[in-house]
């Protein structure tokens, strides 16, 4: 397992939380799951590009119906990936595109502000305008920013100010919460 060389105390901290990595065992019993290769089964869910004020409310059950189980936990739970997980090699090498919420199908962020951080999970120094909403997370005995889908709610991931220029921001996204779309196929945001 590729978890095992990472030290970091946060990371640490981080993996009390973790589920089950669907990239690392392809083999696992996840029957709702259509994430078992290297990159996520696209999403059924229509990419869109609404209004930046458009909201998008659905019950609980009409989430778990349109996400997978790993979906479900990460954007509707608050639930993390395990790093190198969700896709994550597959968004390494993704060239320029697109990046939309895998739940409701808005735009996020642009491969232009998408940085390697290092970390195993997809970091990003700035969303879209408008698309990336956050608040206060105070889980796990940390004081963390958390950051979610404007327009559906979804838990995207955390920021931090420790990114590189030129906004010094990193946000640091669960990759099974993304969709791709090159930008030879992608609207322009
Ligand atoms: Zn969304």
């Amino acid at each position: 397992m590729r978890m095992s060389s990472l030290s970091l105390p946060a990371l640490t901290l981080l993996l009390a939380g973790l589920a089950a990595c669907s990239d690392a065992t392809p083999g696992a019993a996840a029957p709702a799951s259509g994430a078992d290769a290297a990159a996520p089964a696209p999403s059924a869910v229509p990419l869109e590009n609404p209004p930046v004020t458009e909201k998008l409310t659905l019950t609980d059950e009409q989430w778990k119906a349109r996400l997978s189980t790993e979906q479900y936990n990460v954007l509707r739970r608050h639930g993390t990936e395990p790093p190198f997980c969700g896709g994550y090699t597959a968004i390494k090498h993704n060239g320029p595109g697109t990046y939309y919420c895998v739940a409701c199908g808005a735009p996020l962020f642009s491969s232009d502000t998408k940085f390697e951080s290092g970390t195993g999970w997809p970091s990003f120094f700035k969303p879209l305008p408008g698309r990336v909403d956050s608040q206060i997370d105070t889980s796990y005995g940390m004081e963390r920013t958390e950051v979610h889908c404007a327009r559906c709610g979804g838990h995207l991931g955390h920021s931090f100010d420790d990114g590189p220029a030129p906004t010094g921001m990193r946000y640091c996204i669960n990759a099974i919460t993304l969709t791709f779309v090159p930008a030879s196929t992608a609207a322009k945001p």
